[in-house]
């Protein structure tokens, strides 16, 4: 395995893996407005983990 998979959090692997998956394509639960509940919760997973990160 990677290094970054010491240093990246599983479900921060799993948001980033989401939100690649919308570049350019939808997945069930986005809305037609194009706001998605997993990309939303994602974001904010992602987020929290960058706040722990001095990069
Ligand atoms: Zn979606």
């Amino acid at each position: 395995m990677p290094d970054v998979t010491r240093e990246v959090p599983f479900v921060v692997q799993i948001a980033w893996t989401r939100i690649d998956a919308h570049r350019g394509e939808r997945c069930r639960e986005c809305h037609p407005c194009g706001w998605c509940p997993g990309m939303a919760m994602a974001r904010a997973q992602i987020a929290a983990w960058r706040k722990t990160r001095p990069w």
